[in-house]
């Protein structure tokens, strides 16, 4: 990798950190090295530093090295999902005994992660108000290791302090990580303000086509990344070459798909706002949100996710979902096309009957990059 390129603007970093023009072809792209094994000179002797695909791959390479660039972090990691990426993160940090605080509005897998699986290896956990430093703080135990973040928080875009958090994980001994699959690197960059790791569902803004699934670690410090990158390739949870090569290629235009996602939604919560089928917004970006301020120190912008609550109930939130042409009824986030969902009954289904049970007149807005007026027309449709 070249240092200049890595050391520049957030942009440059995005096209060339990792990505130097290929040394046999001066191919521009990173090529997709199919490969599962490598030849070796001799006995031992690697000519490239890769021996197999799971322990390494050119292709995932350019992208871990991009990751860690955009997230000014140590190392950076490919894994085959968010979820995949998760799991191998929780078991390299907890072992039996150990406990972990998560959000009690949590993305549903994470919580099915942590409360269904993670349990039956003997890790406890506690869901707790994130976005209230003092509920954290309170619900420390003396075998807490992991404190779990997500800022803003799916689908109730709840925001949590995260200096304020790293501050109290460092207190009590525990690793802050940061799932910053909302914000992006583009608007918000944990690392900086203290988390020890940072994760990524690369299927969202990452990605940003709806088109690869995928998940992305990158660590503070070499030493924890070493630790995780022993965990992915003992565990296996890699990211393939060609999803790696699609990651890699929608990073490119990260910058400037979330500046329009960033419009685009800033715009549809001022309709929302306005309309009388609406009986709230909820939007990190609004001085009414209960944390706003917070929101404004830590992130650059307040993202393309919207969410709000219909007067008319359950009832009315399907209906709205139903009636939407050009916002997808559709599960996921993050891509270049809106997407409207019921959390209730889609994303969150998983959670119900629990703390994390969210309302049944919620409806959440993934907001795209068409021309705005075409999204306008297609909730005043949708709402009238
Ligand atoms: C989608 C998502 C995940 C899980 O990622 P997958 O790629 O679906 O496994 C984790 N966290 C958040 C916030 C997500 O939106």
């Amino acid at each position: 990798m070249s240092e200049a390129r890595a050391d520049g603007g957030f942009n440059t970093r995005a096209i060339h950190a990792g990505q130097e023009p290929d040394s046999l072809t001066g191919a521009v792209a990173v090529p997709i090295y199919q490969t599962s094994t490598y030849k070796q000179d001799g006995v031992g002797g690697l000519r490239s530093g890769y021996e197999y695909s799971r322990s390494a791959n050119p292709t995932r390479t350019a992208l871990e090295e991009c990751l860690a660039a955009l997230e000014g972090g140590a190392r950076g990691l490919a894994f085959a999902s968010g979820l995949a990426a998760e799991d191998t993160v929780l078991r390299t940090l907890c072992k039996p005994g150990d406990h972990v605080l998560l959000p009690d509005d949590a993305y549903g897998g994470t919580f099915r992660l942590i409360a269904r699986v993670l349990s039956r290896w003997g890790v406890d956990h506690t869901a707790v108000a994130m976005h209230d430093p003092a509920a954290v703080a309170a619900a420390v135990t003396p075998n807490t290791t992991v404190v779990w973040v997500e800022t803003p928080t799916n689908p109730l875009l709840n925001i949590a302090d995260i200096a304020a958090l790293a501050e109290i994980s460092k207190n009590c001994g525990a690793a802050l990580v940061v799932d910053n699959t909302f914000a992006s690197p583009y608007l918000q960059q944990p690392l900086a303000l203290g988390a020890d790791v940072v994760l990524h569902s690369t299927t969202k803004y990452l990605g940003g086509h709806s088109d690869v699934v995928g998940g992305a670690v990158v660590t503070s410090t070499a030493a924890v990344g070493d630790e995780i990158a022993f965990h992915q390739n003992a565990m296996g949870a890699i990211s393939g070459p060609f999803d790696a090569w699609l990651v890699l290629r929608g990073i490119k235009t990260l910058g400037v798909r979330m500046d329009r996602h960033c419009e685009n939604a800033e715009q549809v919560v001022q309709f929302l706002t306005g309309h009388p089928a609406v009986a709230s917004v909820l939007y990190p970006g609004l001085s009414e949100h209960p944390n706003h301020e917070v929101a404004a120190r830590q992130m650059a912008r307040f993202g393309g996710m919207v969410s709000f609550r219909m007067r008319g109930g359950e009832e009315a939130a399907l209906k709205v979902c139903e009636l939407a042409q050009i916002f997808t009824l559709g599960e996921s986030l993050g891509g270049v096309e809106s997407l409207i969902e019921h959390p209730g009954r889609m994303t969150h289904m998983s959670v119900a009957g629990s703390p994390l049970e969210v309302p049944s007149d919620l409806i959440r807005l993934s907001v795209g990059i068409e021309n705005i007026e075409d999204l306008l027309g297609d909730l005043t449709a949708a709402l009238a």
